[in-house]
């Protein structure tokens, strides 16, 4: 075993300078996807001044109950131990955890030196064949956050204070990079979900709570966009204004969880009957429900219209369930507006339940 005392000459500290802005300007210019990579040259470029074996980053849990190798360099023919050195556990090395903790700092110029008390980091460190090693801590805001630290296998030596100056400084500029790259990765989460909200928001703005079809606002979106779709088109679109019939009475009779129960019902068989691509249903508001079919004929219109009231009747609950439908089936025009389209079925409705409802009424 050889043992070295180190003499730092006014060459080497130099060099040392040229490697740290070497190392500064890398990691400064990596992007999130490139930082190991960039972070493993800063290692290498330590590692290669005065000869060192191996270099690396450990980064803690955020409770301090476990620690992992992230990054590692290892010279020509020394093994590496990044993989088998993850999320190793506080209680395997407790002494090194107190030490590292308290003082941010790790010297060992002889691993046969170590005290007894050192019991799991030493047993470590004789399996790895590590003569001497040092680390020291990377400190985030004021927070301990991992260490980067350096092992010598052929050799021992006796660290002194500019190996470790030299040490902090990378492990300065390897945290900046690490802090650089967590809060971008924040960000992009953050952004993300934000995202997502904004999504949700948007949909739920357009959403009835209780039916979970499109409420009012969907609906006029709905009806204002087919309108002008169907003009330039000049094709056909049909408007049906669905009524529950004598719901007040329902309400009053049965209370309000069955009347909720009725009105998804109702729901679920305009989802049944009127639900083709391109077809829109809703909760227009009450128990008033909106369906926007393009492409119907009236033929066709009013065997859907027919369809619905049939299965609306066979909706269970405590009493039996009927609706009275306003349709209305056209080629818009550059004149047609929505609230013309919709006093035309609120008309048809209001006859049909005139007429003595459970039935359909075509509005003209
Ligand atoms: P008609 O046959 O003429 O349509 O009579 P109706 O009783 O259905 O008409 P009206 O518009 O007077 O009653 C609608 C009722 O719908 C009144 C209101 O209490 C009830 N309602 C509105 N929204 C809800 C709801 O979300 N849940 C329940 N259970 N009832 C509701
Ligand atoms: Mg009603």
């Amino acid at each position: 075993m050889t043992t070295e005392v180190k003499t730092t000459t006014t060459h080497s500290t130099v060099q040392f300078a040229y490697l740290i802005s070497h190392i500064s300007t890398s990691l400064i210019n990596a992007t999130p996807t490139e930082s190991a990579k960039h972070i493993e040259h800063a290692l290498a470029a330590l590692g290669s001044n005065d000869r060192k074996d191996r270099c690396y980053v450990f980064l803690f849990s955020d409770d301090y109950q476990e620690m992992s190798n992230t990054h590692e360099w290892v010279n020509q023919g020394i093994t590496a131990h990044k993989q088998d050195l993850q999320q190793v556990p506080a209680d395997a090395m407790p002494w090194f955890f107190q030490e590292m903790k308290a003082e941010g700092l790790i010297l060992v110029n002889d691993t046969a030196q170590l005290p007894d008390k050192a019991g799991g980091f030493k047993t470590e460190l004789l399996r790895e064949n590590i003569q001497s090693m040092m680390a020291v801590g990377m400190y985030l805001e004021g927070r301990l956050i991992g260490f980067v630290g350096c092992d010598l296998v052929h050799r021992s030596c006796e660290w002194g204070d500019e190996d470790v100056r030299q040490m902090r400084l990378v492990a300065d500029m390897i945290t900046n990079t690490v802090a650089r790259h967590r809060t971008e990765a924040r960000l992009q989460q953050m952004e993300a979900e934000l995202r997502a909200a904004n999504a949700r928001l948007a949909q739920l703005a357009h959403e009835d709570g209780l039916t979970e079809l499109k409420n009012r606002r969907g609906l006029d979106a709905a009806l204002s966009s087919e309108i002008s779709r169907l003009q330039r088109k000049q094709q056909e679109l049909t408007i049906m204004m669905i009524d529950i019939d004598h719901f007040k009475q329902l309400n009053d009779q049965h209370g309000h969880v069955v009347g909720d129960a009725a009105l998804r019902c109702v729901a679920q068989e305009l989802k049944h009957t009127l639900q083709r691509s391109g077809e829109t249903i809703g909760r227009f508001g009450g128990d008033e429900f909106l369906a926007i079919c393009p492409l119907l004929t009236t033929e066709e219109a009013q065997q859907r219209a027919a369809s619905l009231l049939e299965g609306i009747s066979t909706c269970e609950g405590a009493a039996q369930l009927t609706v009275s439908i306003g349709l209305y089936t056209f080629i818009p025009s550059s004149a047609t507006t929505s609230d013309e389209v919709l006093r035309k079925v609120d008309n048809a409705v209001y006859r049909a339940k005139h007429k003595g409802r459970n039935r359909f009424e075509i509005a003209s």
